[in-house]
């Protein structure tokens, strides 16, 4: 996607020659055109899908799955990172080790909002090591529903997330790779 490229190259800082920093347009400060675009792109690749919910990690990966679930009529499940009094239901979690902050956290779900009979589509803003898309596949298995497919905004080829879920059959969809970040500068596939 050359716009989303476009952008990374313009508004992008590395950090450390392994971080990606985009708090101009997806982190912090929300471009909501592109979302939008990103939202259509997702939908356009994954509507043959059948896809019935969406599920994102809370909070850089609402807006582009909202934007995909407005597009594909479906909602859209965000996972949280911190439980609070209102989740009442019975839940559904899974650990999750964080490459950004380099601690594990834990993810949950209410157990009402997925069924055996959903086919899953799971959105994330980056995808680097694939343990937050794993924490939301191991959710799915537990609700014994259907991954037909994994959507990433950034994808950072050079560490090894795609690998991990392509071992596991999943259908993932990357809108830009960045093949390295060497020398701070962004290199894609
Ligand atoms: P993974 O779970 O695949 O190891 O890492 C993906 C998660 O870590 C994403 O949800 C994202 O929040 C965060 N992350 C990983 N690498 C980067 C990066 O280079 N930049 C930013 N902004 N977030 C990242």
């Amino acid at each position: 996607m050359n716009v989303l490229e476009e952008r990374i190259l313009q508004d992008g800082v590395v950090l450390n020659g392994e971080v990606l920093k985009v708090d101009a347009f997806l982190n912090h400060q929300i471009d909501p055109v592109l979302m939008q675009k990103i939202g259509e792109e997702f939908a356009a690749r994954f509507t043959d899908k059948k896809i019935t919910k969406i599920i994102t990690i809370e909070s850089s990966g609402i807006a582009p799955a909202v934007f995909t679930g407005l597009i594909l009529g479906v909602p859209v499940i965000v996972a949280k990172k911190n439980t609070s009094i209102t989740m009442t239901d019975s839940l559904v979690s899974a650990n999750v080790y964080s490459f950004t902050k380099q601690q594990h956290y834990t993810i949950t779900i209410s157990k009402k909002f997925l069924s055996s009979d959903d086919h899953v589509l799971i959105i994330d803003d980056f995808l680097a090591n694939g343990q937050a898309a794993l924490g939301l596949l191991d959710i799915c298995e537990e609700m014994d529903c259907s991954v037909s497919g994994v959507g990433i905004v950034i994808e950072k080829s050079f560490q090894d997330g795609r690998e991990k879920l392509t071992d596991k059959g999943i259908d993932i969809y990357s809108m830009a790779r960045i093949k390295s970040l060497e020398n701070n500068t962004v290199t894609f596939m």
